[in-house]
């Protein structure tokens, strides 16, 4: 089994006008010219999810390029679904990744597993990374069922065919995306290994698929929470909208 090489990955989630092409076009030439360990990608709002793949450039075999990514597709292939997106527009825009699954669009939109699970296949018939987002609320966790909670959603929202090459899973418990809170390194280092142990069980390259965690990341907590076992790099919300903030992050995995 190859080693994973870390990812990072920036959520801009409802930010950013052209203008703000600016920023991840610094990111890109950092990126350039620092070489960092780690795979670096950015989803922007769809609306600019053209504009960014054509601003960072470089070709999908630089292994040091920045790929651009959408945040939810839908799960056809087209037809009449006013406001949505496929997975094969994302790609033609020139995208590498997709989240799907985010908290915020189960919350928001009331996507199931089942429509996650969809929407990961989608992914993959585009050609697509699928970043599968999975977390436990609060109220879950004081219970004593994150794992039980990450467990099902893993069980029901990864579609059989996911695999190494085509699937990432972004750990995010709901209490810490954007809130400033994150969990302990224990807590953490828990659920990844269970979500490894998950993956193993019911694939036979579950030991290559990589693992983030998500969930208030930011500069000054990067480097504790990425040396955790089984974290193999960041989704990251509010700190990839700038480089400042962004880049020790990324310096964090290296
Ligand atoms: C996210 O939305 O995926 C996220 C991790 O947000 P933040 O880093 O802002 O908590």
């Amino acid at each position: 089994m190859a080693a994973r090489r870390p990812l990072i990955v920036g959520n801009w989630k409802m930010n950013g006008l052209k203008a703000s092409l600016a920023e991840a076009k610094a990111m890109a030439d950092r990126a350039a010219s620092e070489k960092p360990k780690a795979e670096l990608g950015l989803c922007p709002p769809a609306t600019l999810v053209a504009a960014m793949a054509k601003a960072l450039g470089g070709s999908p075999a630089d292994p040091h390029r920045i790929g651009v990514g959408g945040q939810d597709c839908h799960a056809r292939s087209s037809g009449a679904h006013t406001g949505d997106i496929s997975a094969e527009m994302l790609k033609d825009a020139g995208a590498t990744y997709v989240i799907v699954g985010h908290s915020e669009r189960r919350a928001d939109h009331g996507e199931t597993d089942a429509v996650v699970r969809a929407k990961a296949q989608a992914a993959h018939r585009a050609g697509l990374i699928a970043i599968i987002c999975v977390g436990e609320t609060l109220a879950q966790r004081d219970a004593g069922e994150t794992l039980k909670v990450i467990n099902g959603q893993l069980r029901a929202s990864l579609p059989d065919d996911a695999a190494a090459a085509n699937t990432v899973i972004a750990y995010e418990p709901v209490w810490a995306i954007g809130t400033g809170r994150t969990p302990t390194p224990a807590q953490v280092a828990e659920v990844h290994a269970a979500i490894r142990q998950d993956l193993m069980a019911r694939f036979d390259d579950g030991a290559g698929f990589r693992l983030l965690y998500g969930g208030s990341v930011k500069p000054d907590n990067a480097r504790q929470l990425m040396a955790v076992a089984d974290v193999d790099g960041a989704l990251v919300g509010g700190a990839s909208l700038k480089i400042n903030d962004f880049w020790p992050i990324v310096e964090a995995k290296n």
